[in-house]
Order: C-alpha cells, then sequence, then structure tokens
C-alpha cells in the first residue's frame, strides 16, 4: 500500500454524472465523500470536470496544482502522483486544472480514447473503499470516461422542472457505454437534491422520480440549504463547516443510507442487488454520439 488511501480496495468507482447543470453533482460528491471518510472509509475524489468545483470546494488551490487528472489523461503522468490530501482524513482527491478543458479535444483522437480514466484509476482502485468521480454538465468524452471506468452510476436530480426530461438522455448515454464499453455498468441510485417542503414541484419531482425509477431513488432527501452553498467558499465540507446545519444532516443521512444498501447489496443472495436499467425504461431516450461503436 502506498503513502495515500487506506482501503480494502473494494474497487467501488462511482461516477457522480448528470448532464444537466447545476444539479448537485459536485456537492454530493464532495460531502458524501466527506461522510464515508468520516465513517471509516478510505475516499478518492476525481476531479473530472474543467470548472474544478471539486478541487476548490475541498480547499485545494487549483492554480497550485502541481499534477491534475489532465497530466494523467493526456500526458501519462503516474497515478500516483496525482493525489492530495484534504482537511478530512481518508479522503483524498485527485484534482483538476484548468488544461482539462482542452481534453476532449486532445483525447479525441487518440486511441482507447474512452478508457484512458479506466487505465489511469485502474491502479488506485486496490487503495481506497471508493472512488467518486465527480462529472462535468455534458455527455461528452469526460463523462463517458467516467461511465466506462465506473461499476456505477450516481445521478443527482434537482428537484426542479424538466428535471426527468434530461434523464433519458443519460440514461441513453448510460445503455451505450454499457453495450460498448463497459457492460457491467449499473444505476447506484438517484439522489434528490434542492428540494424545497414549502414548492408543490419539489414534492412533484419526488412523486414522479420514484414513480419512474421506483427503488434507485434514494429515500434521504437533499434539502435545499444555504449552508451547503456557502461550504465551497470556504473550501470545506459542509460536516466541517456546518455539522449541525440541515444540510450536513441530509448528506450524513446520504451516506448513511448508501452504508446500508451496501450492507444489504452484500447479503442478498439473490443476484445482482444494484439495479441495472433497462434500455426500455425510457422509451424516448435519444441516441448519443458520444459513444463510438
Ligand atoms: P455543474 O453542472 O456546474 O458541475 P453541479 O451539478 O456539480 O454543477 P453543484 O455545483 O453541486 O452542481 O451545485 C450547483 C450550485 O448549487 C452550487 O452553487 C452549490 O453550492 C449549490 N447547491 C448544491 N446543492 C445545494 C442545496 N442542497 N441547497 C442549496 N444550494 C445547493
Ligand atoms: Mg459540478
Amino acid at each position: 500500500m502506498g503513502a495515500y488511501g487506506r482501503g480494502s480496495g473494494s474497487g467501488d468507482t462511482i461516477a457522480c454524472a448528470n448532464q444537466k447543470g447545476g444539479v448537485g453533482k459536485t456537492t454530493t460528491v464532495v460531502n458524501l465523500g466527506a461522510y464515508l471518510a468520516l465513517a471509516g472509509r478510505s475516499v478518492l475524489v476525481v476531479d473530472l470536470d474543467p470548472q474544478g468545483n471539486a478541487t476548490s470546494g475541498l480547499g485545494i488551490e487549483k492554480s497550485s496544482v502541481a499534477n491534475s487528472i489532465y497530466d494523467a489523461l493526456c500526458d501519462a503522468t503516474p497515478p500516483d502522483q496525482l493525489i492530495v490530501r484534504t482537511s478530512i482524513a481518508r479522503l483524498d482527491l485527485v484534482p483538476a486544472s484548468l488544461s482539462l478543458a482542452g481534453a476532449e479535444v486532445e483525447l479525441a483522437p487518440l486511441p482507447q480514447r474512452e478508457r484512458r480514466l479506466s487505465r489511469v484509476l485502474g491502479p488506485l482502485t486496490e487503495r481506497y473503499d471508493h472512488i467518486l468521480i465527480d462529472c462535468p454538465p455534458s455527455l461528452g468524452l469526460l463523462t463517458v470516461n467516467a461511465l466506462t471506468a465506473a461499476g456505477s452510476v450516481l445521478v443527482p436530480l434537482q428537484c426542479e422542472y424538466y428535471a426527468l426530461e434530461g434523464l433519458s438522455q443519460l440514461v441513453a448515454t448510460i445503455n451505450l457505454v454499457r453495450d460498448h464499453l463497459n457492460p457491467d455498468l449499473a444505476l447506484r441510485g438517484v439522489v434528490l437534491t434542492m428540494f424545497d417542503s414549502r414548492t408543490l414541484l419539489s414534492a412533484g419531482v419526488r412523486d414522479e422520480a420514484r414513480r419512474h425509477l421506483d427503488g434507485s431513488v434514494y429515500d434521504t432527501i437533499i434539502p435545499r440549504s444555504v449552508r451547503l452553498s456557502e461550504a465551497p467558499s470556504y473550501g470545506l465540507p459542509i460536516a466541517l463547516y456546518r455539522p449541525e446545519s440541515k444540510g450536513a444532516e441530509a448528506y450524513a443521512a446520504l451516506a448513511r443510507e448508501f452504508l446500508a444498501r451496501e450492507f444489504a447489496a452484500r447479503d442478498s443472495l439473490s443476484g445482482p442487488a444494484l439495479t441495472v436499467i433497462a434500455p426500455v425504461a425510457f422509451p424516448d431516450a435519444p441516441s448519443s454520439s458520444a459513444v463510438a461503436p
């Protein structure tokens, strides 16, 4: 085992994805990751978004990053040299840098372009219990790399109008990746975010999501919380910024549910516990050009 990570190496790699912008991908990766680490798991957050919000949200100055995920994807920097520690024990980060903005174009002509991240993360999976990949808000090559490297996808769904519409596009891409690149990719779960209990709209999206996605939707719902939106400007997960806030309680509960589902899946003798997304689940799903046949 190297200097970083103390995991059992379960190889649990999770892509947090939704091509809609601002739905809570980064907030979920940072705070779920933090609470899993506080619960004793070793966690690696991989910032695959050129915006670098997970990097700054975990208190790492983007301009001071020596090696970012870009250097490994496009320049063959060894994975060992990418990892930085965060303010939470057992929570490490592979940061993003501004150069990641050019990665989609640079990766495009390379052989095995969809499998670059998978190769980078391969040696790291044995060191961490969970690797959480924060995807950019698109279904381009970076997100396809994340879906190819991951065992499952975690989808934050903002409790807003149009939330479910975008989902069919995401599911189409997940199904294409399963067909061509990563047959074992499963849906880990859907997290309802920014829930506002005062609005009928939030309740409507919650009910719709549960109706369409059945058991995939986590019982834990993340409420809209000013504290959650403030925490990144201090470079801290909510667990360190305002542990007593409603948003903190919600992400702590999400981590507990995440772990409980994992235990239940392990104990289950009735085959794979993770839902595999049926291609028929969203009949209106458009095809995506991001995945090479
Ligand atoms: P992008 O697609 O741009 O990467 P994202 O899906 O990663 O966005 P976040 O960055 O996590 O979304 O959240 C978008 C904005 O909403 C941020 O300013 C964040 O601080 C805020 N936010 C996230 N979750 C909540 C919440 N539960 N309550 C209030 N604000 C939130
Ligand atoms: Mg983000």
